[in-house]
């Protein structure tokens, strides 16, 4: 405390003002923010255990809003809150001056963030490797429905969380030729060097004195590069940019479960391995270890692909630089690598162009192509001379580098992130990998960190289950389990219901204050907050909304428990389909919100920018949480969990993580709907019509045809023709084939909401048995599992 007043003498000086009374709400997130980061560091270094290290790399860390959770996690959340009001200044304003980094696209990137945050808390020595992004991920806003994408530029004022780590700078190199030297040594010489710079955030364990850092490195270099450079006859003509060797790491691409495929973001991920890579070896040296010690030191987990360049570089330096032989190195390699798969669908695994790959990075390639040929001999040993099976398992095929296929075959582990999804893996993707390496493959089910999904977001929960579970649940949320004990509870009951009230206001406010008109606070608010992806279905839930609106208008009268249906969430701005959902979203909810005869009953609120600080606002007021991907497609889900354990009941299919949450809440706390991944199989096998459906179940065609007659595009039947003819001609995630078993669901839904009490005992047993889904728990498990597995 006497670190943050002399602060606020020093930024009277600095601002010019009088007295900390003039201080603006800006003034005093700097002053608060800066503050922080001076108790980050000034605490004495604490070590987390001295077992492996794990070395996290990904793409993306969607890590928030980080100076009212690093306060919490240092313990000093009340004490600044209650020095702050002796200016009547609240502290929950000054943080929401701060900015989202926006640095990753959705779940990927916050489970990378969740689990920094578990591996700090658990004491798991670890360090984070990203990319520095100047723009985030673009910020979303609509006109006349339709998504507009604009730069974030988180990153252009003072930021006050990063410092710029001078000392830690590598060297990467792109492009140019390969030389033999003798024997089977090589000598790379490149076209391009670029600087990586080293950005480092601190990770704060909550209330353990552990600051563990995540590393984000940013290109820098005076030089510019040409492209077209590393053109080879007419691959690259159509693009001749000279490109500052700065733009490298200047956006993060917005695509989620979907390959990107552009030369810059392959640029951009050996960039990012390549820094990492020398930045790990430079730590395991500088605590005194041989490289022999390295695989039992270090683990290099790779989040989902995008790193897995990481390999091929870790080979050229030990072969190269450090002179091992093609078995040691390989062994180093194969017992330090691990990968973790996010996806089965076809279109997100990642493949590179043989002869890009190879421009950019000649020896890399060679590495590559000489693990492809070894690996070939052992599938022909076990296989026989089976084409097939080679054309399903070979890295370099067809022209393509298969970076799915080099983590496999490299890695000591591969798992998926929840059971389905680590079943299907290998049962549908990876089965001759699975009998080449039956031991590999394992699961680890997602988690997320109780610290921000429900001591940060929800404060008054929190408080409740402090009272009531009397230890720490923070650190165990396993503890939760208590509060079943009370789920009879009157006083507790009451608390849980006023506190789901409350938080059902402020976001009513938030929504006013954004959207402009009033909620009916009473409604069930029922949210869908994800990033738009056919598979994810928010066109099915759309048109369940445009069914009830018609039934609503047809028969006023008839009983329907009202309902506001809550959507958040960004298109990828070239997923044309997606971002044509969006607007029919939004031109819906502009009809509905202005119909009068509906109103109080029936409302839409599409709130823009979804965002980490927009999630901890929307999940602590939801009563419904939807998550209706078409089984099999959603990997794991992490949506589900926050909202589940701040007590919204799920509305979802047996898809991802969603069928574990039904085997802990129980089937009578949760609403499942839809097609399994099984009789998804015989549908699709028998060979599935759409136009069937929409033929036979007369509510699906009025809906439908109410957006292809322009009802909601003032008469433009044109205006959805791209989700409606998708859907009406192949309809690949079975929206149609859904639609009836999904509208049951809301009227089970809508019927159980009836019964306040009974609806209330669901959302408490839903707190009280997500404590599973604790990210540590799956730190616990990726030690157990993978890391430190004995
Ligand atoms: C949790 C989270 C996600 C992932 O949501 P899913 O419903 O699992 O797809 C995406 N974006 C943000 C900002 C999140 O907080």
């Amino acid at each position: 405390m006497a670190l943050f007043h002399k602060n606020v003498q020093k930024y009277c000086r600095y601002f010019d003002v009088e007295s900390p009374e003039q201080f603006s709400l800006e003034q005093w997130y700097q002053i608060v923010a800066e503050s922080t980061l001076d108790l980050v560091y000034s605490k004495p270094a604490v070590k987390g255990s001295e077992d492996r290290h794990v070395n996290y790399l990904s793409m993306e860390f969607l890590i928030g809003r980080l100076t009212g959770n690093n306060l919490m996690n240092l313990g000093c959340y009340e004490q600044i809150k209650t020095y702050l009001s002796q200016y009547n200044v609240e502290l929950v304003d000054v943080l929401e001056q701060e900015r989202d980094p926006a640095l990753g696209n959705g779940g990927l990137g916050r489970l990378a963030a969740c689990f920094l945050d578990s591996m700090a808390a658990l004491g798991q020595n670890a360090t984070g490797y990203g990319l520095h992004y100047q723009y985030g991920l673009f910020k979303q806003s609509f006109e006349q429905g339709e998504q507009k994408e604009s730069a974030d530029t988180w990153n252009r004022d003072q930021y006050p969380w990063h410092s710029y780590n001078v000392s830690k700078t590598q060297n990467v190199n792109f492009g140019g030729k390969i030389k033999l030297v003798k024997g089977d040594k090589y000598e790379w010489k490149p076209a391009l060097t670029i600087q990586g710079k080293a950005f480092d955030l601190p990770i704060v364990g909550y209330q353990n004195d552990i600051i563990q850092p995540l590393r984000l490195w940013q290109a820098d270099s005076d030089q510019s590069f040409d492209l077209a450079k590393f053109n080879d006859g007419k691959f690259l003509n159509a693009d001749k940019t000279i490109v500052n060797a700065t733009a490298l790491t200047q956006v993060l691409y917005p695509n989620d479960n979907h390959k990107a495929g552009q030369k810059l973001r392959l640029m951009q991920q050996y960039f990012h391995c390549a820094c990492s890579v020398a930045d790990i070896l430079e730590r395991h040296f500088s605590e005194g270890y041989e490289l022999s010690d390295f695989a039992s030191r270090q683990v290099i987990q790779l989040n989902d692909t995008h790193p897995t360049l990481a390999i091929p570089e870790l080979m050229r330096v030990l072969l190269d630089k450090y002179e091992l032989t093609w078995d040691e190195a390989w062994s180093i390699c194969s017992n330090t690598f691990a990968y973790t798969n996010h996806t089965l669908l076809p279109e997100a695994l990642e493949q590179w162009d043989q002869r890009l790959f190879k421009q950019l990075l000649p020896r890399h390639y060679q590495i590559v192509e000489k693990i492809n040929n070894i690996f070939h001999d052992r599938v022909i040993a076990e296989f026989g001379e089976d084409n097939k099976v080679w054309e399903k398992l070979a890295i370099l095929f067809d022209y393509r580098v298969r970076m799915a296929n080099l983590c496999v075959v490299t890695c000591f582990a591969v798992n998926g992130v929840a059971q389905i999804h680590s079943d299907l893996l290998v049962t549908d993707l990876f089965p001759e990998y699975h009998k080449l390496f039956p031991t590999k493959f394992c699961n680890v089910t997602n988690g997320i960190t109780p610290r921000r999904w429900i001591r940060q977001a929800n404060p008054q929960l929190s408080d409740l289950l402090d009272r009531t579970v009397k230890a720490d649940w923070t650190k165990d949320l396993e503890l939760l389990r208590g509060v079943e004990d009370y789920v009879d509870d009157a006083g507790f009951r009451e608390e849980y219901r006023r506190i789901k009230q409350v938080n059902k206001s402020v976001l009513a406010d938030e929504i006013e204050r954004t959207l402009g008109f009033a909620v009916n606070q009473d409604a069930i608010f029922d949210v869908q907050i994800k990033r738009f992806h056919e598979y994810k279905r928010q066109h099915l839930n759309l048109l369940n909304i445009i069914a009830t609106y018609q039934s609503l208008k047809e028969n006023p009268n008839q009983d329907y428990t009202p309902r506001l249906f809550v959507f958040a969430g960004k298109a990828a701005p070239g997923y044309y389909l997606a971002k044509n959902i969006i607007h029919a979203i939004n031109n819906v909810a502009d009809l509905i919100n202005n119909d009068k005869q509906v109103k109080d009953k029936l409302q839409v609120a599409f709130l823009p920018d979804y965002r980490v600080s927009l999630a901890e606002k929307i999940i602590p007021a939801a009563d419904v949480s939807e998550q209706i991907s078409m089984a099999g497609k959603e990997a794991s889900g992490t949506g589900n969990m926050k909202l589940a354990l701040n007590g919204a009941l799920t509305l979802g299919t047996l898809d991802g993580a969603n069928v574990e949450i039904a085997e802990m809440v129980g089937e009578e706390n949760i609403f499942l709907f839809g097609h399994t991944v099984e009789s998804v199989r015989e549908l699709l096998a028998k060979g599935y019509q759409p136009k069937d459906y929409y033929k036979k179940d007369a509510v699906l065609k009025s809906a439908v045809d109410f957006l292809a007659k322009g009802k909601a595009s003032n008469g433009d039947k044109a205006a959805f023709n791209l989700m409606l003819d998708s859907l009406l001609e192949r309809d690949p995630f079975l929206v149609f084939a859904d639609f009836d078993s999904y509208r049951k669901a809301q009227d089970r839904i809508g019927q159980a909401y009836l019964d306040q009490e009974a609806w209330l005992r669901s959302a408490i047993l839903n707190t009280a048995r997500l404590g599973t889904f604790s990210s540590d728990r799956s730190i616990r498990d990726y030690q157990s599992r993978i890391w430190l597995k004995k």
